[in-house]
C-alpha cells in the first residue's frame, strides 16, 4: 500500500489511519513459506509538533519448522513498527529515522522489512522441546531412546590397548 505523506508533512496535527492485510505468501525463508496467511497492518501516521511518526501493529500467524526437532509448528506474533519519517537527514546515526525518497510512500516494503528484522531468533514449537536424538533421528517429544554416546575413538583405541596388557 501506498500513502501519500505531502499532507501529513504540511500539517501540523494530520493523520492517517490504515488498517489493511499484507500479503507475504511468497516470502521464501530456506526453503519455507512462513507467511500463509495475509499480515494484518493496523496503525497510523501522523504529525505531532512537526514530527512525522509511523506506528502499527502486524499480526500475523507464523508457520516454520521448530529449530530443534524440525516438527512444523505455527505460533501467532504481532511485531511493532514504530518509527519517525524525515525528508532529509543529517549525519545522525538513528535507525528509528527514516528517510522518505518520495512522498507517495511504500509503507509495504518498511512494513515487511521491520517485520523481517523482528521475528524471533529461536522458533520452538514448545520451551523445553528435547529436540530429536542425534544418532537414531527420533523425535524425542515423543518417545526416548536407548541410544548412548558412541565412545571417544581416542579412549576406546585406549581401552583396546589396556584390555591387550591383561591377557
Ligand atoms: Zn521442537
Ligand atoms: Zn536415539
Amino acid at each position: 500500500m501506498f500513502i501519500e505523506l505531502e499532507p501529513i508533512f504540511n500539517n501540523i496535527g494530520e493523520k492517517l489511519d490504515f488498517d489493511y492485510e499484507l500479503d507475504l505468501s511468497d516470502i521464501d525463508l530456506y526453503t519455507y513459506y512462513p507467511f500463509a496467511q495475509p499480515v494484518r497492518v493496523k496503525g497510523s501516521v501522523f504529525n505531532k509538533a512537526g514530527v512525522v511518526q509511523l506506528r502499527a501493529d502486524t499480526i500475523f500467524t507464523y508457520s516454520a519448522p521448530c529449530d530443534r526437532c524440525a516438527r512444523h509448528t505455527t505460533k501467532d506474533l504481532s511485531i511493532p513498527v514504530d518509527h519517525v519519517l524525515v525528508t532529509s537527514l543529517n549525519d545522525e546515526e538513528n535507525d528509528e529515522l527514516i528517510l522518505v525518497e518520495s512522498l507517495r510512500f511504500n509503507l509495504d516494503e518498511l512494513v515487511t522489512e521491520d517485520i523481517l528484522l523482528g521475528l524471533p531468533t529461536r522458533h520452538l514449537c514448545k520451551e523445553d522441546c528435547k529436540g530429536v536424538c542425534q544418532y537414531c533421528g527420533k523425535n524425542l517429544n515423543d518417545d526416548s531412546c536407548n541410544c548412548s554416546a558412541p565412545l571417544d575413538p581416542r579412549l576406546a583405541a585406549l581401552q583396546q590397548l589396556l584390555s591387550n596388557n591383561d591377557e
